[in-house]
């Protein structure tokens, strides 16, 4: 029976996950989305939105009174609402999975107690700590936010004994955590999925470059040794079996100076570096996403085209409505979220460059290149 798909968070994730929904009208006949922003990306694509707070309890009630199964593409959802709503809809990833994973010190010890490799790591509850830790680690190291990090804006990274004081002070007494700092050789990450059967299968490892602590470029597949991408499989598939959740998770991890695989950080949710797979891969994390939740048979994650995922950011000279970019070429697929307003670095849309005529990656880095002047938004007047 086709079932109501509710999603919390109807930004670029959720409409995508929506797109894909709509794909699949024997499994899921409607969507609802629950996002604060009228018109929300997720409501340009055909869905019903309830507009209020993601922590809003009394509109994740009418959501889950409305839905038959619930997800999200947000970890910063209130686990404990979430989980008292269960008897009403089905949710996945589980608000347990969810508890775990949204607190990077919860997520750490489980994935260490599992032995999972992560970067050494201490609990901080006052600036003493931090001290102790230093001595411990050595500079630089990271102080994080346990929650509600994205994009960078949860980490401070500690150079001298001089910046303790502003670091601590610039988390305004969040509960945090001190990492030690890996120099890594580059960033991966493997996106996983585990259906609610047990079911697990990961996407090849891709290469993530930053900007800013923004994810700008995916190489898919990494320029790895045979050797590292096997570790990133099997830590993913290893941290999938002792996290039990449904759905899609993206793993973050560092490759070492001595050839190791660590994770940085796991998202419980369909990811920016899983973009590509819309046009490079057998499934599309988005539809692999739903699969997993509803308990289907996952798909081929086979990667079939080389691809390299471009994010077109907002500008950092302005915050207003913007000419979107205007490309077209073979091969290339631009993918507009359909936000109203540009921001300094914004995520306002991607460009998946996709080797359809068997181009290496090389060849589709320089495609990239001839592409990025074009790769811009301009204020629109
Ligand atoms: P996201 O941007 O994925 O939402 P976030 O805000 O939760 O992330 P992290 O993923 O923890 O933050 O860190 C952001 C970036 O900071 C990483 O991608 C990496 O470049 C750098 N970083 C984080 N932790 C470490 C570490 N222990 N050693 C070295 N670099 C680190
Ligand atoms: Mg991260």
């Amino acid at each position: 029976m086709s079932k109501i798909l509710g999603i919390i968070g109807g930004g670029q994730l959720g409409m995508m996950i929506a797109e894909a929904a709509k794909k699949m009208p024997g499994e899921i006949s409607e969507i609802i989305v629950l996002d604060p922003t009228d018109n929300c990306p997720a409501a340009q694509v055909g869905t019903t939105q309830i507009i209020a707070d993601f922590k809003d309890k009394d509109a994740i009630i009418e959501l889950a009174n409305k839905s038959d199964i619930i997800t999200y593409e947000i970890e910063s959802g209130d686990s404990d609402v979430l989980k008292s709503v269960e008897d009403k809809a089905e949710i996945n990833p589980s608000p347990e999975t969810l508890k775990i994973i949204q607190d990077k010190s919860l997520q750490k010890s489980f994935l260490q107690e599992n032995n999972i490799p992560v970067p050494e790591f201490i609990e901080i509850k006052n600036i003493e700590d931090v001290r102790i830790g230093l001595k411990k680690f050595g500079m630089p190291a990271m102080l994080k936010a346990r929650r509600d990090a994205y994009d960078g804006r949860g980490n401070f990274k500690i150079n001298s004994e001089d910046e303790i004081q502003t670091a601590y002070d610039y988390f305004k007494g969040q509960s945090l955590l001190l990492e030690k700092f890996v120099p890594f050789t580059m960033e991966v990450s493997v996106i996983a999925s585990r259906n609610t059967k047990g079911q697990i299968k990961t996407y090849p490892i891709v290469e993530n470059i930053h900007q800013e602590n923004i994810l700008k470029e995916t190489i898919a597949p990494a320029r790895v040794s045979n050797n590292i991408a096997k570790k990133a499989e099997e830590i993913a598939k290893k941290t999938m079996s002792v996290l039990k959740g449904a759905g899609i998770f993206g793993i973050e991890m560092f490759v070492t100076q001595d050839e190791n695989v660590v994770i940085n950080e796991i998202a419980p949710r369909v990811h920016n570096s899983g973009h590509h797979t819309l046009q490079s891969s057998e499934t599309s994390q988005f539809e692999q996403h739903l699969r997993a939740i509803l308990g289907l048979e996952l798909g081929s994650t086979k990667l079939i085209h080389n691809s390299v995922m471009c994010n077109i950011l907002g500008d950092k000279s302005f915050t207003g409505e913007y000419l979107p970019p205007n490309i077209s070429d073979s091969g290339v697929f631009l993918k507009m979220y359909g936000k109203k307003i540009s921001k300094p670095l914004r995520k306002l849309g991607h460009v998946n460059i996709v080797g359809i005529n068997d181009e290496s990656t090389d060849e589709l880095l320089e495609k990239l290149q001839s592409l990025k002047p074009k790769m811009v938004v301009k204020p629109y007047n």
